[in-house]
């Protein structure tokens, strides 16, 4: 269908520009650290005249399942659905008490626990209304106490994010902070944790704004080494059920993620878990948190009573995202987990080695800090994200631009988690790879430039 700059009428006002920007990442995004990076003209020949879901004469859209055919979504969360998944939540309505949903949410619960492979009676998993971010809120609301100290190895766009919160409700936190597209290494994380006593330590297991990989084994390893009593916090938003975390054996204390990234399912549930030893702590506080929704003494017995099958109340759930959730965790947990560990990474090996064919290189320059649920692409020189992603974008598939306040403008994310990449009836990954290959051409870009 083509598509054709409206007469200027008939150009979307100023907030309708923001939204589609999200739609059709055409410029890089605003956030938080970013000032507003309105170009002087939008493109809206590139904004869809109707929903994306009815853009079905889009040649290039591939028919990917029952659904509308639609942009392939391949930036790093939200990701593209399973219709089992999408279809679970057109259940009738039903009471968030009642018996019904009281089992869906039981057993959503109690299928947490084999995701983060843990049998600990004592680890405790909380799936709360909200996105991810409401996970730093509840470890900074309920682990932490004003003026506790706070170690957060710093990573990129969403270790400083994390950090902000922390200070929010009153940490004193110090940041380790690594050169773009690394972490910080094990020596230094040693001797910073020789230096004071903190209450907790924060790895964000992938941060989504590089494609750096946190490695949690050998850094819990030290952690209950040489700081015992420090609580080992995660963020995985972008790592749980793409990337292995074994909480018990890894002797972890909190791992917090969300429904829209690796587990599949859509935007709007936070989902953790916390160690006995993290319930403890929120147990043993001396002030009461500064929260009421992100109290975990709120929904701690909620949680439980679910998980016993029993109604309880303290604020609404979404029935319907659970329901979703079930599903997910459903088809994840049908197969050895392991496995689709071992086929994200295979996936990853196969998207890096096309981009290094491509002679473009990654943020994430060493292979052994490489997430694989996502990847971070250098573009060449001469190429801007803002004319290669709308390329892309017309050829049906959708990258994240940059999110790094340093490096914004000069990477694309690729996002290859989930059923884009497990679901052998796709051809998602494939596509996204002609597609890149193509739209990189069409920017005059030839390999080796
Ligand atoms: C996406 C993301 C978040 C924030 O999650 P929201 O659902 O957008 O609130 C936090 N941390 C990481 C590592 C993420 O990738």
């Amino acid at each position: 269908m083509p598509r054709q700059t409206p007469p200027p009428s008939e150009k979307p006002p100023a907030r309708l520009s923001l939204i589609s920007r999200h739609l059709a990442p055409v410029y890089p995004i605003n956030t938080p650290y970013t000032v507003e990076r309105l170009p002087d003209t939008i493109d809206t020949s590139l904004l869809p005249k109707t929903p994306f879901r009815n853009l079905s004469s889009s040649s290039a859209a591939p028919k990917m399942s029952a659904q509308p055919p639609h942009p392939t979504l391949l930036i790093p969360g939200p990701i593209e659905f399973d219709d089992a998944v999408l279809q679970s939540m057109s259940h009738f309505s039903e009471s968030h008490v009642g018996p019904g949903f009281v089992a869906t949410f039981g057993e959503t619960l109690s299928m947490l626990r084999s995701l983060f492979q843990t049998t600990d009676p004592s680890a405790q998993p909380f799936v709360l209304s909200g996105s991810g971010t409401l996970g730093w809120d509840l470890v900074a609301a309920n682990l932490i106490e004003p003026a506790d100290d706070v170690l957060v190895l710093g990573t990129g766009y969403f270790s400083d994010g994390f950090a902000d919160c922390l200070r929010v409700y009153g940490a004193n936190v110090t940041e380790l902070k690594a050169p773009v597209g690394t972490k910080p290494q094990l020596p230094e994380i040693e001797k910073a944790l020789a230096e004071k006593r903190y209450k907790a330590i924060t790895v964000t297991h992938v941060d989504t704004s590089t494609g750096v990989l946190s490695e949690l084994k050998d850094l819990s390893a030290l952690v209950h080494r040489v700081a015992p009593d420090t609580l080992i916090i995660v963020d995985g938003v972008c790592s749980v059920a793409c990337e292995e975390i074994a909480f018990d054996a890894w002797g972890l204390d909190a791992v917090v993620t969300a429904s829209q990234k690796a587990i599949g399912c859509p935007a709007g549930l936070s989902i953790s878990m916390f160690s006995g030893r993290a319930m403890q702590a929120v147990e043993n506080r001396k002030t009461p948190p500064a929260a009421y929704f992100a109290s975990m003494k709120n929904w701690t017995p909620i949680m439980k009573n679910y998980e016993a099958k029993k109604p309880s109340y303290f604020a609404t759930p979404s029935p319907q995202l659970i329901h979703a959730l079930h599903t997910a965790l459903t088809q994840i947990l049908v197969n050895p987990i392991a496995d689709r560990f071992a086929a994200h990474k295979a996936g990853s090996d196969k998207i890096k080695a096309a981009v290094t064919a491509f002679g473009l290189k990654q943020v994430a320059a060493n292979p052994a800090e490489q997430a694989h649920g996502m990847t971070a692409i250098y573009l060449p020189e001469n190429v801007k994200g803002a004319d290669l992603l709308p390329i892309l974008a017309k050829k049906g598939v959708v990258f994240a631009g940059g999110i790094h306040k340093e490096i914004a403008a000069k990477y694309i994310r690729f996002g290859h988690m989930g059923v884009s990449l497990l679901d052998p009836k796709r051809p998602d990954i494939t596509h996204a790879i002609k597609a890149l290959a193509e739209g990189l051409a069409a920017c005059g870009y030839t390999q080796g430039q």
